[in-house]
């Protein structure tokens, strides 16, 4: 290939909001046959709302909102700054984390006002060996079915709360799938979320709900698995992300696409930057270097 007209569609991607690590990048998206998405951030704003607030029998609210409130505020993820932008609007001021580690694709757990304070999807609740109680469960069951995504809420040992976190679509998603797939490529949707809230996205976008192309409830260090996966079956494969979960994925993918309205450990981990957070240009960018390598061939 002449470097020049790799120079020239790198200068190009620039343009349509596309920064490219190098100009051996376009090589790779050419050959690109399936993309993986993840949701949260990349197909959805990652801008969630807190919308619902369940609390254990002789929970008070306003305790839990302000511990809950309070751990979530020390974390970078989106469903914790819709739990802590809900908390401040319902109590005020939150107190300060007195301990804090994020449990990647789990939740985060810390120490506030003295309580030994953890908040995530309820698997990692069970973990703890703090089931949900029945009334909390069905809380969770209902929101998840309605495409919603519950987190519990615990402290000093008892899970005590449910909050529920939604989530939207971005405008531009449905018809990013849409020309990917004229591309001839296969959207594959790839989350940590629950199955329900993820085949609910998948619907609204496009994707298709089978089991090959609808990967739910994956741990962060099992996304990188799912990419090696498809690999393995001779997939050539782009994945598009923007949480610091995601980097190991985005690394491992023939095309690492990082949003870059996301996190810089996920844009150091990728090949190329969509400037705008937009999936379309995840499609500009496969347009390009098809348009590019042509040129030069
Ligand atoms: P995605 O793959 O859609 O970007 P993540 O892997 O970041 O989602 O998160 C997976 C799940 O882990 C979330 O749906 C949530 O249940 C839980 N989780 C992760 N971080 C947090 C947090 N800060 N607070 C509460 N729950 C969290
Ligand atoms: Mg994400």
């Amino acid at each position: 290939a002449t470097p020049t007209a790799l120079l020239v569609g790198t200068g190009r991607g620039a343009q349509l909001g596309i920064l490219i690590k190098g100009p051996e990048v376009l090589e790779s998206t050419r050959r690109v046959d399936t993309i993986v998405l993840d949701k949260t951030g990349t197909v959805t704003t990652g801008r969630m709302n807190l919308v619902e607030i369940h609390v254990a029998a002789g929970v008070d609210e306003t305790e839990m909102l302000r511990l809950a409130g309070a751990l979530e505020n020390a974390s970078e993820h989106p469903i914790a700054a819709a739990v802590a932008r809900g908390a401040r609007e319902r109590v005020g001021d939150l107190p300060d984390v007195e301990q804090f580690s994020n449990l990647e694709g789990l939740g985060v757990q810390g120490v506030v006002d003295g309580h030994a304070v953890l908040i995530g999807r309820a698997a990692l609740l069970e973990k703890w060996s703090q089931p949900l109680p029945p009334d909390l469960a069905t809380a969770r069951t209902t929101a998840e079915a309605a495409g919603r995504t519950a987190v519990g809420v615990a402290w000093d040992g008892k899970a005590r709360a449910v909050l529920v976190v939604a989530d939207v679509v971005k405008p531009t998603s449905a018809q990013a799938v849409a020309q990917l797939r004229r591309l001839g490529l296969t959207p594959v949707l790839l989350t940590g979320d629950n199955a329900a809230v993820a085949r609910t996205v998948a619907t609204e976008v496009g994707i298709e709900t089978s089991p090959a192309t609808l990967i739910a409830e994956v741990l962060p260090a099992d996304k990188v698995d799912v990419i090696r996966r498809l690999q393995a079956e001779g997939k050539v494969v782009a994945m598009v992300g923007d949480g610091v979960n995601d980097a190991p994925a985005l690394a491992q993918a023939d095309l690492g696409l990082a949003m870059g309205t996301g996190t810089d450990v996920a844009i150091e981990a990728s090949d190329l930057t969509l400037v705008r957070g937009d999936l379309r240009a995840a499609v500009d960018a496969i347009r390009l270097s098809r348009r590019t390598l042509a040129t030069i061939r």
